[in-house]
């Protein structure tokens, strides 16, 4: 393909929020992609913390992981699952991050004694992390969304960078709003008046939307597309519905329909071409469409009342299911409701048991009843993180017999410390972004069963946690029947190895791993161990009966 200036597309939102910028960008991502076309997506995250990294789960969902380490907004995940591009720390940016380095720069005195104000200086750091993207001419396009919705106190230096970003580099740079269109029942009628007022917002402060993106409930009629025209200034053909959709992996093909990508193109002189290949995608969407089985998996953790907050799991067992033509339901279990009395009936119909991920001491109780009945009952296992972690607490206090086995992090007394905080952690005052972050390789064991499942021995997987796998006691767990089987080395330590996975090779399918899998599943590349996982929850349902 001919090379081309890299474009650069906005994606903001108005009146109200959780519309679906993050799709909508995702899927506009896809389509681009599939026409050829190199494309990443950032996000700018409008709050002051420095990264999600330290956010409650509740506040804002989980937190992704990048391969190079960033605790980022769990929209960088959708990006990642339907471009299958990997995103880095330069995709997602927060206020906390824009003004922590404009003040670094004004105590190096780089602003040579000048008056540092939100405009130029922070205007021109936010333009500065947009063209990052652009630097070595990697990507075609760079789609840029902006969080929280126009109008907003705090997304205000954000829209002026825009702003000035669409003088300086003019037919470069468009502008997609996203917008609500509700139906008041008792009027029979779909209201653009909101939508005129976001825009209205908009051109207050300097900016014209390019395109309107019309988030809906009930098909927009053509009228309606006149109107949303008239009063925002846009063409007809650029005012887009976006229906609810059966899943979020229906939008792209949605937006095709509706011409999305052909009107961007257009606006960004880019040649058009012809259809974009989606074969693959029209295939997992077939698969996901018609199982032919279905099976129930337990999720058990903490957070279970915010879907959110395990996004990229849910994300992976759907796409898991797919290549099985085997619909996953998710069963939510909170941890800290189980009890040894119940454990028997609320596990009950489940197929599997996953234990999730998590920091600190509410509902680890819970957490270790789940593992043992489904160690005891050979139920399909997978722990992740500090699932992972639990599974071995489980099996030293039960099967070694160390009751007051435990992670330091439960109890620092503990006389038999299994779990244990990591050297380089002890030190560590700070809780933003100190963890053990991102990718490392890890070495699995010949003939363990995470070897046929990945059916290598070297992987690369990502990781966000400062306790692991205390090696001290390794032969104990080895001898009494739980393997290592997935190590990290080290180099310069007084460790010569980090302990990433362990399995129970008595069992048919128990598996702990200290990283996350769910953060490199893909659309296109659904992770190996989320599909083994449903493969051994369907063989358990099946083979039961
Ligand atoms: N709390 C554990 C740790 O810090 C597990 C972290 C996690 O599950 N992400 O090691």
């Amino acid at each position: 393909m001919q090379k081309h200036r890299t474009k650069f597309i906005f994606v903001t939102g108005g009146v109200a929020s959780s519309l679906g910028k993050g799709i909508i960008s995702a899927s506009l991502a896809r389509l681009l992609l599939s026409r050829g076309y190199k494309t990443t997506i950032q996000k700018l995250d409008p709050y002051i913390n420095i990264d999600p990294g330290t956010l409650n789960p509740y506040e804002h969902g989980e937190c992704y992981v990048t391969e190079d380490g960033a605790e980022t907004d769990l929209d960088l995940g959708h990006y990642e699952r339907f471009t299958n591009v990997p995103t880095s720390q330069a995709n997602n940016v927060t206020t906390g991050r824009i003004y922590q380095s404009v003040i670094e720069k004004e105590r190096r005195g780089d602003y040579l004694g000048s008056t540092v104000q939100v405009i130029p200086h922070i205007t021109d750091e936010i333009k500065r992390r947009v063209r990052l993207l652009a630097q070595n001419n990697e990507f075609d396009v760079v789609i840029t969304e902006i969080g929280g919705t126009v109008g907003d106190i705090e997304s205000l230096p954000y829209i002026e960078a825009v702003r000035q970003l669409t003088w300086e580099m003019e037919e470069d740079v468009m502008v997609i709003h996203l917008t609500y269109v509700p139906y008041l029942a008792a009027a029979g009628e779909l209201k653009t008046k909101p939508t005129q007022h976001s825009v209205k917002t908009m051109l207050e402060q300097g900016l014209q939307p390019d395109i309107i993106v019309c988030r809906t409930e009930h098909p927009i009629s053509k009228s309606v597309r006149s109107k949303v025209a008239l009063f925002c200034n846009v063409r007809p053909e650029c005012v887009i519905e976006s229906r609810d959709a059966k899943n979020i992996y229906e939008v792209p093909l949605m937006m095709l329909q509706e011409g999305l990508d052909k009107q961007v193109l257009k606006i960004l002189k880019l040649p058009y071409g012809g259809r974009p290949d989606l074969s693959a995608w029209r295939s997992f969407l077939r698969k996901l469409d018609h199982p032919k089985s279905e099976v129930q998996i337990a999720l058990v953790g903490k957070y279970v009342e915010l879907k959110d907050a395990y996004k990229s799991i849910l994300e992976a067992f759907l796409q898991a299911g797919a290549v099985n033509q085997c619909k996953v339901r998710v069963n939510m279990i909170q941890s800290e409701q189980l009890t040894q009395k119940n454990v028997a009936e609320k596990l009950s119909g489940n197929h599997a048991v996953l234990v999730a991920p998590g920091f600190g001491n509410r509902g680890i109780a819970g957490k270790l009843v789940a593992i043992e009945y489904a160690r005891k009952n050979k139920i399909p296992f997978l722990g992740i993180c500090l699932g992972m972690q639990c599974s071995v607490i489980e099996f030293a206090r039960n099967v070694l017999g160390w009751k007051d086995a435990d992670s330091t992090e439960m109890n620092a007394k503990t006389k038999h410390p299994v779990i244990h905080i990591m050297d380089n952690q002890k030190e560590v005052e700070n809780l933003g972004g100190t963890m053990r972050l991102g990718a490392y390789p890890c070495q699995l064991k010949k003939g363990s069963l995470l070897e046929k499942i990945y059916g290598k021995k070297d992987i690369s997987e990502r990781h966000r946690h400062r306790y692991e796998f205390n090696n001290l006691y390794l032969k104990d767990f080895e001898k009494a029947g739980m393997t290592v089987v997935g190590v990290n080395q080290v180099k310069g330590s007084n460790k010569t190895f980090r302990v990433e996975a362990v399995e129970i090779p008595a069992h048919p399918f128990f598996v702990g791993v200290q990283y996350h899998p769910e953060y490199k599943s893909t659309v296109e590349n659904p992770h190996p161990l989320f599909v083994a996982f449903v493969k051994a929850a369907m063989a358990f349902r099946f083979n039961k009966k």
